[in-house]
């Protein structure tokens, strides 16, 4: 059966039960089942479904990767990660990932002043805290006050400038400085889509020749005991080892030379992000095994140690993409098939019909199994040829809509007659014949990723999975912006089922989508984010909490400083009290559409 990739890309967290998609988890509830609650809740719109229960998954994963790493080549650093908040920094998501967290010591890492904020707020006293981006002389500050507070804080530098301003306030203030890292610049380039965070003309990090001079600063100053790490970061979804087994001993010789120059208190080094996440349902991307990878960054830092003389190092990474991706589905219902408009019913053919519309009733009336194929080209010629009748003025507008009928049921009814068992046969077939369907979602709100750079997500539908797939989809959401459709792509093709949305309900779910899509999403025609719900296991049974309500029409536009006082008193003016009343109710929904069960 047609299971749209799931041994590859789902990691076993779903599977296909009764033609259902269910959570491999507890009772494993389906999908389904919780959107319909959440129906009956009269929540309407796209859904955008959080699963705590696998952040937790991921953040065991990693400690138990790097633990069972450390306990092979009996290393004698110690493990810690952080959450970089940039990959999502939402309550929904962060608080839940922080509880898990807490019994490794798991941390947070802030690139901006507010994502600073939220670290010193909520994460745990002792667990570590980095620091890394662009500063300024307040960020700095605000790292010397969570230091004070008791935080656990590294501040990463990412070039000398910020160094001074270290050094600045730690005149200027009475506060404890804290912790310093640098972040390097490798000669050594990431691979995957983000490379460019990484290698020799990369945006971040100090040169070899910064880095001594920095090294001599702290000297000068009485604080070299003050730099603890060495950063770098080769790049997000990292899809070899390679680059990054580069970069570790690049960088490992660098925090070698440094202690052998006598930085006493230098004892990590952190490798950044980068690991990744498989986003493809059709071929493995990622070419290497997490344990792999684990082991390979333990035994090069081992030799390095041992080959300069030196300690071997903590270790600190800041996967954010491995951790959050999985852990968030979005779910949107199809609100329409586009040829579902092309009923028998609606045909009006006449007494007397151009020949070429006798030929489709005929064409319609004996197709069979075996003349399937042939009749659909027929049928689609013949289309083109009363299209273009009917430019020229030879037919009217009823034959030209009898035409687009035949044509559309001749299709329909071939593809249900073809034995495709392969696709190969669906997939060599006219690009003409695909079905559309629309979603209620915005791609640009929900899938920015898939916009901005083509980054493909895993999609299925949740229910009908006991039948067989038939049509070759391409996907529409309701912006009014034709980049807002997901092409059917013959080299990755998507096939969906022939439903009847007057019978049954079909949702799509968008998979893997965790890691950065919830703030990259931009509210283009003002869609705002779906509707959120945390989907968490008590004693086996499954429970929708913090539910957060998709955006109301009249909090779009406040937020886009519309003076929403101004808007209903204009309105309130120019309506009778009835009318405004039902305006006002409007203005409290959400823009998103509305059928009967979308
Ligand atoms: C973005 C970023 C990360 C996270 O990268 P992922 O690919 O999501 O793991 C980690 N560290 C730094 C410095 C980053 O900028």
């Amino acid at each position: 059966m047609y299971n749209y990739g799931i041994d590859i890309w789902a990691d076993e967290n779903f599977i296909i039960e009764e033609g259902l998609l269910k959570i491999n988890h507890a009772a494993k509830p389906s999908l389904i089942s919780m959107v319909k609650d959440i129906r009956e809740q009269d929540y309407k719109g796209p859904l955008l479904f959080r699963f705590p229960h696998l952040t937790l998954k991921q953040i065991d994963k990693l400690y138990t990767l790097y633990d069972n790493a450390i306990e092979e080549y009996e290393y004698k650093g110690k493990f810690n990660a952080v959450f970089p908040l940039k990959v999502n920094q939402l309550p929904n998501f962060l608080r839940p990932l922080i509880n898990s967290g807490k019994k490794y010591g798991y941390g947070l890492e802030a690139g901006s002043k507010a994502e600073l904020f939220i670290a010193m707020t909520f994460n745990k006293i002792g667990s570590p805290i980095t620091v890394n981006g662009f500063k300024d002389k307040e960020m700095i500050h605000l790292a010397f006050i969570a230091h004070k507070m008791g935080h656990n804080i590294t501040i990463i530098i990412e070039g000398l400038n910020e160094l001074e301003m270290i050094l600045e306030l730690e005149k200027k203030t009475q506060l404890p400085t804290p912790n310093l890292g640098l972040r390097v610049r490798l000669f050594n380039q990431g691979s995957g889509s983000w490379a460019k965070s990484g290698g020799i003309d990369s945006k971040f990090g100090l040169s070899s020749t910064e880095i001594i001079e920095a090294f001599e600063m702290l000297k000068k100053n009485n604080l070299v005991y003050i730099l603890t790490m060495i950063h770098f970061h080769i790049g997000s979804s990292m899809s070899t080892i390679k680059p990054l087994k580069n970069a570790l001993k690049e960088s490992g010789h660098i925090y070698a030379e440094l202690k052998n120059l006598g930085a006493n208190n230098l004892s990590a080094i952190n490798i950044g992000g980068g690991l990744a996440v498989e986003y493809s349902q059709f071929k493995r991307t990622t070419q290497y095994d997490l344990q792999e990878f684990a082991n390979d960054v333990i035994f090069t830092l081992k030799n390095i140690a041992k080959q300069k003389g030196v300690e071997e190092p903590h270790i600190f990474t800041e996967s954010g993409r491995f951790i959050s991706a999985s852990s968030t589905v979005l779910i949107t219902p199809v609100l329409e098939l586009f040829s579902a408009e092309y009923d028998e019913n609606q045909l009006k053919l006449k007494e007397l019909n151009p020949p070429l519309i006798e030929e489709l009733r005929d064409l319609y009336d004996d197709i069979s199994s075996k003349t399937a194929l042939e009749f659909m080209h027929d049928s689609i010629d013949h289309l083109e040829s009363l299209l273009k009748l009917f430019d020229l003025g030879y037919i009217d507008l009823k034959d030209r809509s009898n035409a687009e009928i035949l044509a559309n049921l001749i299709i329909k009814k071939a593809i249900s007659l073809l034995e495709v068992d392969d696709y190969e046969e669906l997939k060599r077939i006219d690009n003409k014949i695909q079905e559309k369907y629309l979603l209620n979602f915005s791609i640009f709100q929900s899938l920015p990723d898939y916009w901005g750079i083509q980054q493909e997500f895993p999609v299925m539908p949740i229910t009908h999975l006991d039948k067989k797939p038939t049509r070759s989809a391409s996907l529409w959401d309701i912006t009014c912006d034709s980049d807002g459709e997901m092409e059917f792509n013959p080299e990755k093709p998507l096939y969906l089922h022939d439903v009847d949305l007057n019978k049954e309900e079909y949702y799509l779910g968008f998979f893997n989508v965790g890691a950065y899509q919830d703030i990259l999403g931009m509210r283009h025609n003002l869609f705002s984010h779906p509707t959120e719900i945390n989907v968490v296991f008590e004693n086996k049974e499954v429970k929708l909490e913090k539910i957060l309500e998709s955006q109301k029409i009249i909090d779009i536009l406040e937020d886009i400083d519309y003076d929403t006082s101004e808007i209903k008193t204009v309105l309130k003016n120019s309506l009778d009290n009835d009318t405004y009343k039902i305006l006002n109710k409007y203005l409290h929904e959400n823009s998103y559409l509305k059928t009967a069960w979308s």
